[in-house]
């Protein structure tokens, strides 16, 4: 069967809503948050309607219904990411939760003062605050990996900081949230490897897009976020190799992660029970193991193929427009993401001119500020494809784009030209 957006966004019944200006509407905020089909929508409902109940220790129908939809899930996410067993599938509220998760329980284990933290220059804040907070308690050292003129990192330039720093930790994200650029996971793996580093990889932006086999990659941890693909907010993942998990302590203490209680003290539980204390997102967690099975029936590999093909086409007219840059490297080294500048417009009043023709696109630092530093910008604004979006919005995207380009630049020109004095 061919890949038909047309046919995919029937599943999505808020794309055939219109923009606030009445124009229809193109979402391509998908980085930020993509939307979710209708059959993960009546999962959702439907546990809420017939059988919701607390999960794991009540002896009723319910319950029993609710653990298995539950477990379920985490089966169907276990089968997703390739891992080998449940028990390294721990449910978080979302990736900012689950390296936090590590940052405190792996990191005070296993991180000191005199250890370093290799970080690449292209991390969102999740990937950099939780590793600056675990160095404000252990007193260890950041470290970052800089960019190629190409947006592109280079195996050398990071052997090197392998060689000179020793880090502890190479945690890195997968595919980069502004610049798209994919990292090459398993051969940087590889690399740490060598130097017996830990690694993690942030994979928010990759597990939606692309076909994602932890064992191949050989990575120690990876996480994603449930609602950037087609499931719900407030539910995320944390794949970790079994032998670190058992390892580790466990990082929220209450309900569901004891084994016994005393007044003096307490044991913990098996994993992955071990790390998901409290009540867990249970209804979110159903919903997310539906909107993986999603993904993998329609096909990952498809999907990443209509999407680079979306976004060669908008990259590609984008590099043409006198004044428009483009912030991220070619579409053949890069998921479906476009981040650009346009000379004399602030990033945010494109992303407002785009609104008016109903495309939807974020603008601002995008959580990156670091890398935005690195590269010299405040602000860039961003347009990320998905699944459902089509040719024809893409054009609508770049000639919203051309718009914006001729009407404020040439007002900015203007205006510039009156600010200074002949
Ligand atoms: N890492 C990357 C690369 C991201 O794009 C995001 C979300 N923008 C996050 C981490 C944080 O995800 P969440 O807000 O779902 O925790």
């Amino acid at each position: 069967m061919s890949f038909d957006p047309i046919e995919i966004r029937k599943d999505f019944p808020v794309l055939a809503r219109a923009a606030a200006s009445g124009e229809p509407l193109a979402f391509l905020d998908n980085a930020a948050s993509s939307q979710r089909p209708s059959q993960v929508i009546d999962a959702m409902s439907q546990c809420y309607r017939n059988y919701y109940a607390n999960v794991h220790r009540g002896i009723h129908t319910l319950s029993e219904e609710s653990t298995a939809a539950y477990e379920a899930a985490r089966e169907s996410t276990r089968r997703f990411l390739s891992a080998s067993s449940t028990r390294e599938i721990i449910f978080t509220a979302g990736t900012t939760a689950a390296i936090n998760l590590v940052a405190h329980s792996w990191g005070s284990e296993f991180i000191g003062q005199d250890d370093v933290i290799l970080l690449t220059i292209a991390e969102h804040h999740a990937n950099i605050v939780p590793w600056h907070q675990l160095a404000e308690r252990v007193g260890c050292r950041i470290e970052f990996v800089p960019l190629e003129d190409d947006f592109t990192i280079s195996d050398d330039v990071l052997r090197d900081k392998f060689q000179t720093l020793s880090p502890k930790l190479f945690s890195f994200v997968s595919s980069s949230n502004v610049l798209g650029t994919n990292f090459p996971v398993e051969r940087w793996t590889k690399i740490a490897k060598e130097f017996d580093a830990t690694v993690l990889v942030d994979a928010a932006q990759s597990a939606p897009h692309q076909a994602i086999d932890v064992t191949r990659w050989n990575a120690d941890f990876v996480v994603f976020s449930g609602h950037k693909a087609c499931g719900p907010s407030g539910i995320g993942v944390l794949y970790g190799r079994e032998s670190l998990l058992d390892a580790m302590p466990p990082f929220l203490g209450g309900g569901g992660m004891i084994d016994r209680v005393t007044t003096e003290g307490f044991t913990s539980t098996h994993l992955p029970e071990k790390f998901e204390a409290g009540t867990p997102p249970i209804v979110e967690a159903i919903g997310l193991g539906v909107a993986l099975d999603y993904l993998s029936d329609i096909g990952l590999d498809r999907i990443a193929e209509h999407e680079h093909k979306l976004c060669e086409a908008a990259d590609g007219a984008l590099r043409q427009i006198d004044g428009v840059e483009v912030i991220g490297p070619t579409p053949d080294k890069k998921s479906g993401i476009v981040s650009f500048s346009i000379d004399g417009v602030h990033a945010h009043d494109v992303a407002q001119w785009l609104d008016t023709r109903g495309i939807a696109v974020r603008a601002g630092h995008h959580c990156a500020m670091p890398l935005h530093e690195s590269l010299g910008k405040t602000a860039t604004t961003r347009a990320s494809f998905y699944l459902y979006n089509t040719a024809d919005e893409a054009e609508r995207f770049v000639t919203a784009v051309q718009e914006v380009q001729s009407k404020f630049a040439k007002r900015g020109r203007r205006r510039r030209r009156r600010e200074v004095p002949s």
